[in-house]
């Protein structure tokens, strides 16, 4: 692809979305004997970084029947957008926005019973304008200590939402907070009080048609492993795994699912600098020779993180980044690479082939490591100013 028409930019391979999709429902077909549950594609966050409207179709191609927000406006972009899907909104919902939620059809959060009752008056208002029921999914907290009732207080809580007028228990949900770590002690007390929160429900008659736990870390340590089936339940919550990224370094990916992002420049300007020479602000990097130096036209203000040692790949071959990382530009040694000129793709995440065959590819998992940090905030720090582009088997 020709990236002269960008100082930087991110590509995004819509069919490996929706081949992430298609494959994690593979997998807890086998691992469930068939019978897989519903997969949410969770696009909160822009989807990721990706841009949560053409994800959100990819993944719905892909066979995700759900999409799962974190705001109020992602969930009401994507109506905008003309995607029809069942939509759930997975944390707060501020006050002033129920009404307009209800009226397009988004799935609200539930956990306090003050939560309860505004969602019941926001539905008597939508119903009067002609919208279906305000459906409801109530969030209990079982280990996580994030958003979400005690498991003692759900009985009530269901009752109090179920019988308002207008409102429908759609789900009941939990969060697992160690799901990617290889002790599964939390996730084992996670799973057995939101059992007995179901079972509870279940007794009183109000057991809602989506009952759901797992993460992508879930999914694939204990909704799809047999023996685990409850963590699936009904329907898995479907995030970073869909991008191809893994939710924790002791979590490996099924070997067909494939990151979906590359993020991308150019060599701005190539110079042969003598030694003794300080580069970028404040000097920390000095040539110690003649060096070849690149400059990148991608800096702090696109998400390429100041405070962190980076390399990129020029010419196949992975070359350092030298000097501070100013606002909209940095440096790169290209002593590796003598053949780099003006105008050559510079790779910060993804795949560069080496002229002579072969050639290197960087992770956001790998960029993140440097970062001390996860790939999550790789990809979803990537700046709003850095244009996605996005391709598929069709336009290929
Ligand atoms: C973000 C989020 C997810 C997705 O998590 P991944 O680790 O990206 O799969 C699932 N459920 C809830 C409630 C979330 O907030």
């Amino acid at each position: 692809m020709d990236g002269s028409t960008h100082a930087t930019w991110v590509e995004v391979d819509l069919d490996a979305i929706t081949g992430n999709v298609a494959a994690v429902l593979r997998e807890l077909r086998r691992g469930r004997g068939g019978a897989a549950p519903a997969v949410m594609a969770v696009v909160k966050a822009d989807g990721y970084g990706h841009g949560a409207v053409p994800v959100a179709r990819a993944a719905l191609a892909g066979g995700a029947s759900w999409l799962g927000v974190a705001r109020a406006q992602e969930a009401l972009e994507l109506r905008e957008a003309g995607l029809r899907a069942p939509v759930l909104l997975l944390g707060h919902v501020p006050a002033d926005s129920i009404t307009e939620l209800v009226a397009a059809g988004v799935s609200l959060t539930a956990w306090s019973a003050g939560q309860a009752a505004a969602i019941g008056c926001a539905a008597g208002r939508a119903g009067a304008a002609g919208a279906g029921p305000a459906r409801v999914h109530l969030k209990v907290d079982t280990g996580m200590g994030r958003i979400g009732c005690r498991p003692d207080e759900a009985l009530d809580l269901a009752r109090t939402v179920a019988e308002a007028d207008g409102v429908e228990l759609e789900g009941l949900f939990t969060h697992l907070a160690c799901a990617d770590t290889p002790d599964r002690g939390a996730t084992g007390d996670q799973l057995t009080a939101f059992a007995g929160v179901v079972t509870q429900l279940a007794s009183a008659g109000l057991r809602p048609p989506l009952v759901h736990a797992a993460n992508s870390a879930g999914t694939f340590t204990v909704a799809v492993r047999p023996g685990h089936p409850e963590g699936g339940y009904d329907l898995v919550r479907f995030g970073i795994a869909m991008y191809g990224l893994s939710p924790g370094a002791q979590v490996p990916l099924p070997r067909d699912i494939t990151s979906a992002l590359a993020w991308k420049s150019v060599l701005a300007q190539v110079k042969q600098v003598p030694p003794g020479r300080g580069i970028s602000y404040g000097h920390t990097y000095t040539t110690t020779r003649s060096e070849r130096i690149g400059t990148v036209p991608v800096g702090y203000a696109d998400g390429w993180r100041r405070g962190a040692a980076n390399e990129v790949l020029v010419g196949g071959r992975r070359v350092p980044v030298v000097g501070r990382v100013c606002m909209d530009q940095c440096m790169v040694n290209l002593d590796a690479v003598p053949q780099a000129r003006v105008g050559d793709e510079v790779v910060l995440v993804g795949d560069q082939a080496a002229a002579g065959g072969g050639g290197q590819r960087i992770s956001a998992d790998d960029v993140a490591q440097r970062w001390g940090t996860i790939g999550y905030e790789v990809v979803c720090g990537i700046g709003r100013r850095v244009p996605r582009r996005y391709t598929t088997a069709d336009r290929r």
